[in-house]
């Protein structure tokens, strides 16, 4: 119930602008969002590459309503892979679809993400296609999907599945007869029964069922979890396919189970840490503390001990 409302509650437009604005708002954000500048998410990742995890910078945005506003997020992109290459930063970035204009004008979209693939070949870098609620689904394979045939992008763009998803399976059969990569994840948004799984035991099956068809394939995917079940059981399932550690990575959101991180780094995997900033934190902080109410507690009894 309670990921309903703060399912909800990211939706809610009149919350939002409110909570983006307030001083107790950004910083409540800290803990999970790295700042609203280009600096502070250098400086994030700096610190992540450090302790030896690379990063996907994320800038928050989502369903922009006018052309000028996508291009404007297209353009931070650019700005993002130029100062990624420039520090010599091990980074690649993700991206909503939506924020790039989806919404608007497919057609605009999708020159403003052909541009940002480009750029990547250029930087010998890659751009995350995010996924985002169902609506969204078909359009944002068939999008990534034509992004990864131009010819020479086919290292610097991929998809991610979300394992709540009931077309899930068929989705990854036919990503992989493409060879493209993906990040595997369970979902973060309210889907209907005819469409996701409910239960979080059937999640968590089709995710370790996904995962070891990707391990299998020889394309470089994304374990993208805080589950330790679902973690010790990739790392036993790759040891006992022989599958490298070089083979794929784990990703993780920012501030979130940071001691894990570490332990997979010490333990020889490759992390990658997803790290979003920006303005625009309202949606996503609304979908983190659905997925954990306990972050409520844990957040207010920060804000009070500043
Ligand atoms: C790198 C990355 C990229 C993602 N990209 C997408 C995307 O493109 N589209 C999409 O729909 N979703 C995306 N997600 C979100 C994902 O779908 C889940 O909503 C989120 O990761 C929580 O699921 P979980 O696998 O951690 O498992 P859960 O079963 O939700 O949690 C397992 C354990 O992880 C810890 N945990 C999980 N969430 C939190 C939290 N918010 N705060 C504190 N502890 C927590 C808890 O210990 C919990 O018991 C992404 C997640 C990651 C890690």
């Amino acid at each position: 119930m309670l990921r309903t409302l703060f399912v909800w509650l990211s939706e809610s437009r009149a919350l939002r602008a409110v909570a983006e604005r307030s001083s107790i708002g950004q910083r409540t954000s800290s803990r999970f969002v790295a700042g609203t500048t280009i600096e502070a998410v250098m400086a994030a990742t700096r610190s992540m590459n450090d302790l030896g995890l690379t990063v996907s910078i994320d800038n928050l945005g989502e369903n922009v309503t006018n052309p000028d506003e996508a291009r404007q997020s297209a353009a931070l992109y650019h700005q993002l892979l130029d100062e990624i290459t420039a520090r010599r930063l091990k980074a690649n970035v993700s991206l909503k679809l939506t924020h790039m204009g989806l919404d608007i004008d497919e057609k605009l979209a999708h020159e403003n993400v052909c541009a940002l693939v480009a750029h990547a070949v250029r930087c010998y870098n890659f751009i995350r296609v995010d996924m985002e609620g169902s609506p969204y689904t078909q359009r944002t394979l068939d999008f990534v999907r034509e992004l990864h045939r131009v010819p020479g992008h086919e290292d610097s763009v991929g998809a991610v599945i979300q394992s709540y998803m009931r077309r899930s399976r068929r989705d990854v059969e036919d990503l992989l007869a493409e060879r493209i990569r993906i990040r595997l994840c369970k979902g973060a948004y309210k889907e209907p029964h005819e469409l996701a799984f409910q239960k979080k035991s059937e999640v968590d099956a089709n995710y370790l069922e996904l995962m070891k068809v990707l391990l299998k394939s020889g394309v470089y995917h994304g374990i993208a979890t805080h589950d330790e079940k679902i973690i010790v059981a990739t790392e036993a399932f790759a040891r006992a396919e022989k599958i490298p550690a070089d083979a794929f990575e784990f990703q993780m959101l920012y501030g979130i189970r940071r001691d894990l991180q570490q332990k997979l780094v010490r333990d020889g995997w490759r992390m990658r840490v997803y790290i979003p900033f920006g303005t625009e934190w309202y949606p996503y902080l609304m979908r983190r503390l659905g997925e954990r109410p306990a972050n409520v507690f844990f957040i207010a009894r920060n804000l009070l001990r500043r």
